[in-house]
């Protein structure tokens, strides 16, 4: 069976392969691969790489570091199905959701594309007699990325694109259940002109998260994950004096007033909640229905997901695919079990579904009367499980999003203007969506929830992701009046 390797220095590195962990198919759920994971030997390794890249990677001007990123950029849309293949094979997701993965991650070479803009900095001139105070950004120097299973591709991207662009190096360590989309994206890199040693890919679990988080040379560590490993990640690397942004979980609501269009919040609370199975940070898990809206809204939800299909990835005609491994599966059928026993009313149940034979399928769920004290409201369950609380009015409806620990993406559809702009307002999350159910901001913004769904001060990506990956120097410089010079530049004198 095929062992995936690392990639240091610009090739892969196979390392020691006492310690592996299994890659699965989740269609069918036989195991097609052991990733390596990295001793402490191979971390080092990896950031001794990206410490000898650093200095001519710095150094090289800007307009050829765009230069190797418009040919990132030209590479990895070219090659984008064979990416989202990729994505497909080890997460699971059907094709389209796997190539809007690709899309949303491309947007980041491209923003970073325009990196001479974004790091201009800012000049005064003649602050004092011949003195002009500016500031310049400059990179940070070697770069730490740890990301989650559920976007492979795309939140590498995320970090990469602006850490490399910013001229720093970087290693990143994605996640062990789908690895190899890290690795076809650093020989894409390669392949565009990004020098060795300037984006490593390290394999690995807790060992090689911790070996990163303490290692002296990381001077930054951007991680994307679950909320108690982000908590975890954010003490541990700052505790270590590093800059650390560490993006967590979330429990996103999406409240329908009751002037809504039923069909459009029917179809939106669809896509947002069982795409990828469920399995996104801004997937919304609780409709909030107001007032009358409950019975109508909670029918037309039913009545289109008794059409969804359900099936492998690569199957053209599957809407939804697996999840990724049995064992989550398992835990987010649990949720339905607990939530009958509750007092909850399971409308559509994922277990009772028709399903592939073998894979780690789970039908989609939708569970209404859901109240805040039950765990199908609590847990972050990030499977096709789409829990309806009903309260009778807005401000019920604002007290359980801001009553959430969690702050990442929340929506709200209304055809009146004035009550969505309250909304934005009065809610306590990230990123708000009006009549827009995933409110994923566009490369050119940055992305990042409050409360536990983030730790650190700075969103990912966009303007947000330059200055995490950048340090401001301030220059105050004096330069006398050439008139005043003792050898005689041509300038009137004056002394
Ligand atoms: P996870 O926290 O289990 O893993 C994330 C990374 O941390 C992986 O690389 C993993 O190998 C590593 N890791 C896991 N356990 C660790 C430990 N004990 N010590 C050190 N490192 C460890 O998350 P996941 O299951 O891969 O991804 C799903 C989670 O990520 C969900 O909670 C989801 O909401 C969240 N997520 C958040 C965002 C966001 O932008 N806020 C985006 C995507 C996913």
């Amino acid at each position: 069976m095929k062992t995936i390797a690392h990639w240091i220095a610009g090739q892969p590195h196979a390392g020691p392969t006492d310690r592996c962990g299994p890659v699965h198919d989740p269609a069918t759920g036989e195991q097609i691969a052991a990733v390596a994971f990295a001793d402490l030997q191979t971390v080092d390794a990896a950031v001794a790489s990206a410490e000898r890249a650093f200095p001519g990677w710095r150094a090289t001007s800007l307009s050829k570091r765009v230069d190797v990123l418009f040919r990132v950029r030209e590479l990895v849309s070219r090659r984008r199905e064979e990416l989202a293949a990729i994505v497909t094979r080890e997460h699971g997701k059907v094709r389209a959701d796997a190539l809007g993965e690709v899309a949303r991650g491309l947007e980041n070479i491209e923003y970073a594309c325009g990196i001479p803009q974004l790091l201009k900095g800012e000049f005064s001139e003649q602050v004092a007699g011949g003195v002009d105070v500016y500031s310049i950004r400059q990179p940070l120097g070697v770069v730490a990325g740890i990301t989650p299973f559920n976007f492979p591709a795309m939140v590498p991207m995320w970090i990469f694109a602006n850490a490399i662009a910013a001229g720093n190096t970087v290693v990143l360590k994605p996640s062990e259940k789908d690895p190899s989309a890290a690795v076809f994206l650093a020989e894409l890199l390669a392949e565009a002109g990004v020098p060795p040693g300037v984006f490593n890919v390290v394999h690995g679990d807790k060992l090689a998260v911790d070996r990163l988080l303490a290692h002296p040379s990381i001077a930054a560590v951007s991680f994307v994950g679950s909320t108690p490993i982000a908590k975890f990640v954010y003490e541990r690397g700052t505790a270590a004096g590093k800059r650390v942004q560490a993006l967590g979980g979330a429990k996103n609501h999406m409240v329908v007033l009751p002037d809504a269009e039923i069909g459009v919040a029917a179809d939106a609370a669809i896509s947002a909640a069982f795409g990828s199975a469920g399995e996104r940070c801004m997937a919304i898990s609780v409709v909030v229905a107001v007032g009358s809206v409950g019975d109508p809204l909670v029918a037309a939800i039913e009545e289109r997901m008794r059409r969804l299909r359900v099936g492998p990835g690569t199957d053209p005609d599957a809407q939804m695919g697996p999840l990724i491994t049995r064992e989550h599966r398992d835990r987010v059928a649990g949720y339905l079990a607990e939530a009958e026993r509750e007092g909850a009313r399971v409308v559509v149940d994922g277990r009772r579904a028709p399903l592939p034979p073998s894979g780690f399928f789970l039908g989609v769920s939708l569970v209404d009367h859901v109240t805040r004290d039950m765990r199908v409201y609590r847990d972050e369950i990030f499977g096709p499980v789409l829990a309806v609380v009903r309260v009778e009015r807005y401000e019920e409806a604002v007290d359980l999003v801001n009553d959430s620990p969690y702050g990442n993406g929340t929506a709200i559809f209304t055809r009146d203007g004035g009550a969505a702009r309250r909304f934005q307002f009065d809610v306590r999350a990230g990123m708000v969506g009006i009549n827009v159910p995933v409110p994923v901001p566009v490369a050119y913004y940055s992305f990042g929830g409050w409360k536990a769904s983030l730790f650190g001060d700075h969103h990912i990506y966009g303007p947000d992701g330059v200055a995490f990956f950048t340090r401001s120097k301030v220059v105050t410089s004096r330069w006398p009046d050439p008139a005043t010079s003792r050898i005689d530049l041509g300038f009137p004198q004056t002394r």
